[in-house]
Formats: C-alpha cells, structure tokens, sequence
C-alpha cells in the first residue's frame, strides 16, 4: 500500500520502516498496532496504524480482487 492507502502498510511517509507493536495503555491493551519508530496514537503525521483495522482493510481488498477474478473466469 501506499503511506495514505489501505491495507497493512510498510513504510512510514517520513521514509522509515514501519513496525508492528503491541498497545500497553490501559484503553488498548494488547492490542496490535503498526506504527513509525517516531508515530504514536496522537502522532498525525508519522504512521500509526491498528493492525485489526490493517488486516480488515486487506481481506476487504482482497475479496474484491478475487470477485474480478472469478467474473473473468466466467466469461
Ligand atoms: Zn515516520
């Protein structure tokens, strides 16, 4: 994906690798998140992103790809 895009992201606009961490606040906790090594919750412009949002946003994709496949299939 791009820096703004959907799906699990890579990289960072600021160009660092994103990383994938585990959420230790009291609203959040254990829950996974990818973010910049700088980004936070709060943080607008370096990436934080919730991994469950990520993977959702994928799957989503995903099943769109898969539904043009199987309309090429049938014609
Ligand atoms: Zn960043």
């Amino acid at each position: 994906m791009d820096v703004n895009g959907r799906g699990i992201p890579t990289h960072c606009r600021c160009g660092e690798r994103v990383r994938l961490l585990t959420s230790r606040t009291v609203k959040n906790p254990g829950r996974l998140f990818h973010s910049c090594p700088y980004g936070d919750e709060n943080s607008w412009f370096h990436l934080f992103k919730w991994a469950d949002r990520s993977a959702l946003e994928e799957i989503e994709d995903m099943k769109v790809k898969f539904g043009d496949l199987e309309e090429l299939q049938a014609t």
